[in-house]
């Protein structure tokens, strides 16, 4: 097996599509030979060509020197045939998502290459075990998962089969540090890290919708504002594409044989029958087409706020807001102030039932996210419309208010929980270590925090204690907590402890 620094490693690319360019684009970056060979006639020398023209622009822009951008346009060559890949001492496949296409390929190659050559599959779904079963050597044969665009994301999961070495693990690994990625290995099971571990973010927002809990613009504001995601599920389910995504998710749901936990909703596959697919088709979630108007995330003020507030249960930070916004905190009930409470996990509903106080005054606000820039607040069936309406103008003098109806932990809870678990699902099934789900949901996903991180912040008793809750008012197996969770609840222990 080739030292995979040394410099003149050559690499084989198969398909010279979206992926296959950026493979190719990345490896002659590196200083790497490529090989690039496409069946469809004239495919890799136009993926040549574009790469080149990408390299030559980036060196007129300035974010790249001409000599570099010269250098890596001399790496790229052409293959005429899948036989000129002979002397590859790695060959990447990259053709399109088809079990039996990519079988094949790998039986001409092992045919073609000598026994050094490792052979690696970019696949987004399909066992690496399947492609390399019945193979004379499928002991050099792993995955090598990029991401789209692969020249900016930088993580690439590497998977290996049930006959991978570790020598060519190793190598894999090695090479994904040269091509300037983030390596991470993984184990070859449904959607790998990030295909799996990315379920959650959009199938509890659309659950939220299911039950007409809240608009899809509601939920994407809270979940940038008091979140931090980069994009909310809604907007980020119309940039790839509800073609891409609604496949994925129903793939990793049958593949983990229909586990209420993937489940998504019938709203999903009605965007994929209806064309609705997202920017690409000018609507999906959202629309896009000229002169529509996005629906506005925030509350309607439409009374005067109120000037007092009674606390369900002491509680600092609510009143420290109650008071920021100008009302005062009153020590015994008026008997018509709003009654404001910070449930986390129950809904308002369970919690005036335990708690036995009034539900028509009983506001409830998510004190567990950010509520720097925009609050949450849902009230129960039945609440009085002037004291919800007074305690949402009270919290819009400080900030934007998201109103919804009433659900077991709001929004974010729900939403940031339910990514958490399946973070810690993954840790337990042995997927891959902690720090690397982390990294990878952070680089495959732009997360801003890895699914454990992310635990670890919520604090993991309270993450534990939204989905118990959850689970015991739905009834829904979908929310039960990782046993990966509820041990280090239990402990309390980080949810990164081993
Ligand atoms: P693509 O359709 O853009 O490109 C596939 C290329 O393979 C085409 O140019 C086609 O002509 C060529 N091809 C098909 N059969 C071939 C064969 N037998 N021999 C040689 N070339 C052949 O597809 P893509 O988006 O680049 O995806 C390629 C692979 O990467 C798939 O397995 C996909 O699941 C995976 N992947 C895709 C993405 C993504 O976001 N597009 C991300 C990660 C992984």
């Amino acid at each position: 097996m080739k030292d995979i620094n040394a410099p003149e490693l050559s690499l084989g690319v198969v398909g010279a599509g979206a992926m296959g360019s950026g493979i190719a684009h990345v490896a002659a970056l590196a200083n790497i030979t490529v090989h690039l060979f496409d069946n469809r006639d004239g495919a890799a020398a136009k993926a040549r060509d574009g790469i080149a023209a990408r390299l030559i622009k980036r060196a007129e822009e300035g974010k790249t020197s001409r000599e570099t951008a010269a250098l890596a346009v001399a790496c790229l060559r052409v293959a005429d045939s899948l036989e000129q890949l002979a002397d590859c001492d790695v060959v990447i496949e990259a053709i399109v998502e088809d079990l039996e296409l990519k079988r094949e390929v790998f039986r001409r190659l092992e045919s073609i290459v000598p026994a050094r050559t490792i052979l690696a599959s970019n696949t987004s779904s399909l066992p690496i075990g399947a492609i390399a079963a019945g193979l004379a050597h499928p002991e050099r044969v792993a995955g090598m998962h990029f991401f789209n665009p692969v020249p900016v994301m930088r993580l690439v999961e590497v998977i290996s089969g049930p006959d991978t070495t570790e020598e060519v693990l190793a190598a894999l690994t090695a090479l994904g540090r040269r091509l300037g990625r983030e390596p991470v290995a993984v184990k070859d099971t449904p959607g790998f890290l990030v295909n799996f571990g990315g379920r959650a973010y959009t199938t509890e927002a659309l659950a939220l919708v299911h039950e007409n809990v809240a608009t899809p613009a509601q939920i994407d504001a809270v979940m940038r504002d008091c979140c931090g995601f980069r994009m909310g599920p809604f907007e980020l389910m119309d940039l790839t594409g509800v073609d891409v995504n609604f496949p994925v998710t129903r793939f990793v749901h049958e593949s983990f044989f229909g586990d209420p936990r993937l489940r998504s909703t019938p709203f999903h596959r009605y965007k994929l029958e209806t064309g609705q697919l997202g920017r690409k088709t000018q609507r999906g979630f959202f629309d896009y087409r000229e002169g529509a108007v996005r629906p506005s995330p925030d509350a309607e003020v439409s009374t005067p706020p109120a000037r007092s507030v009674v606390l369900a249960e002491p509680d600092a930070a609510l009143a420290a807001l109650a008071r920021d916004c100008g009302a005062a905190v009153l020590a015994t009930d008026d008997g018509t102030s709003p009654i404001l409470a910070a449930p986390v996990g129950e809904d308002c509903a369970a919690f005036a039932c335990r708690t036995g106080i009034d539900h028509r005054r009983l506001v409830a606000v998510d004190l567990a996210a950010d509520t720097s820039k925009r609050i949450t607040v849902m009230t129960a069936p039945g609440a009085d419309p002037t004291v919800r309406g007074a305690a949402i103008a009270l919290l819009a003098t400080a900030k934007a208010v998201t109103a919804i109806a009433d659900s077991p932990g709001f929004i974010a809870q729900r939403i940031c929980a339910m990514v958490a678990n399946l973070g810690c699902e993954m840790a337990q099934m042995g997927l891959a270590q902690p720090n690397d789900i982390d990294t990878a949901m952070r680089l495959g996903l732009n997360y801003p925090k890895g699914p454990l991180e992310l635990a670890d912040a919520m604090g993991v008793g309270t993450v534990f204690r939204i989905l118990s809750e959850a689970q015991r008012l739905t009834g829904d197996d979908r929310y039960r907590p990782s046993q990966w969770l509820r041990r280090r609840a239990q402990l309390g222990l980080g949810a990164r402890v081993v």
